[in-house]
């Protein structure tokens, strides 16, 4: 099945946040990692203005300093650093579970799935970078959206800074080809030394060299050098553990009270939690229903059965007995639908088998079409 992955990097992320607690040091030059004359620091993250003296992470600041004089320096703030990144950290998991961390200022997020809620892949990395910017009050993110995580992490490179690049069938080639196979996933300097004594610089001179030859040189690697120059890679993104927890939730443009609109809105969220359950092969045991009222007041009320389910059914009849019980004394601000208590659904033989054809064209077709095509009769109402 076709996979949707973004690459979210923070652009010069400690530098950045300084600027943010301090908007004097905005279009400086400016330099985080130690005192200015220190011998032993080394640079640990440099605003770009600095970099274009050729200042780079990991350069002895003495160094730095000597490329450019004009530097402000400063000492790293780690814990403030950790609490913005708790931020930033919050917002992907508003688009996805499956969020796997690379380091404190980037990660990959599986949005297989999410694809559908947004009018197409450039808007949805739009969202998350205009998320990124209004919780964290400005900081901007570079975003490379994929069907791998290699392509969406060479996006995300080749964006930098406050870019946005997704890498389709249609690009792929002309972003990849002209590429030093350097560029590539686990291509270090001595691979990168020993496929160039050969002649192959390029990703394009790697993708016309055969096969057996890779093999013969580079063993197991072989295989996966040839992959690669076709821009192939299926690793899964690993959020260390499976999801605790997969849900939507949806703010209203203004508060909703009528019976009728807040009943679409359920089924249309037990649609969407569904075939995100079937995506990603989960079946659920608890149903979670969350509302907010219009003074903001937030609650949340849940259901568990005693076998797990993954069909769109169960989703929106568990969720209506809770909502029946839900006091209906103001508007409404918000819904939200969460399934718990995530099995893998594959041990088990969830819905007659019918039933269960239905919803996979109807998962598929949504999928293809990117928006919900096809509806059941009840969605209509
Ligand atoms: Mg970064």
């Amino acid at each position: 099945m076709p996979r949707t992955i973004a690459h979210v990097d923070m652009d010069a992320f400690f530098a950045a946040v300084e600027v943010l607690d301090h908007p004097e040091y905005r279009g400086k030059p400016l330099i985080v990692g130690g005192p200015r004359g220190s011998r032993r620091g080394v640079v640990s993250t440099c605003s770009y203005e600095a970099r274009r003296y050729g200042v780079r992470s990991a350069m002895p600041l003495s160094q730095a300093a000597r490329l450019c004089p004009d530097a402000l320096f400063v000492p790293g703030r780690m814990t403030r650093y950790a609490e913005v990144a708790e931020v930033v950290r919050r917002v992907f998991h508003e688009f996805t579970p499956l969020v796997e961390p690379v380091s404190i200022d980037e990660a990959f997020l599986d949005l297989t799935g999410a694809e559908h809620l947004h009018p197409s892949l450039p808007a949805l990395g739009r969202a998350i970078k205009d998320r990124i910017a209004a919780a964290t009050g400005g900081l901007t993110a570079s975003v490379g959206i994929a069907p791998n995580k290699f392509l969406a992490k060479l996006g995300s490179e080749l964006c930098k800074p406050d870019g946005l690049l997704v890498v389709t069938g249609e690009n792929l080639d002309s972003l990849l080809l002209p590429l030093p196979v350097g560029r590539l996933w686990g291509v270090g300097p001595k691979t990168e030394a020993e496929l160039n004594r050969y002649g192959i610089k390029t990703v394009a001179d790697l993708r016309r060299t055969p096969v057996e030859w890779l093999v013969e040189r580079f063993g197991k690697f072989g295989p996966e050098l040839h992959q690669l120059a076709y821009g192939l890679d299926d690793r899964p993104v690993s959020s260390g553990g499976d999801p605790k927890s997969l849900g939507h939730e949806e703010t209203f443009p203004t508060d909703l009270s009528d019976p009728r609109d807040l009943r679409r809105v359920l089924v249309s969220l037990a649609g969407q939690v569904g075939r995100r359950l079937r995506q990603h092969g989960f079946a659920a045991r608890t149903v979670t229903l969350k509302f907010r009222y219009a003074d903001f007041t937030t609650l949340t009320r849940s259901r568990t059965l005693s076998a797990p389910f993954d069909d769109d059914d169960t989703l929106l009849a568990e969720a209506l007995k809770l909502w029946e019980k839900v006091e209906k004394k103001q508007a409404f601000r918000l819904l939200g639908l969460y399934a718990s208590g995530l099995v893998p659904a594959q041990q088990l033989s969830l819905l007659p088998d019918r039933k269960r054809q239905v919803l996979a064209v109807m998962d598929e077709l949504n999928t293809r079409f990117r928006r919900e095509v096809v509806v059941k009769g009840r969605q209509l109402e």
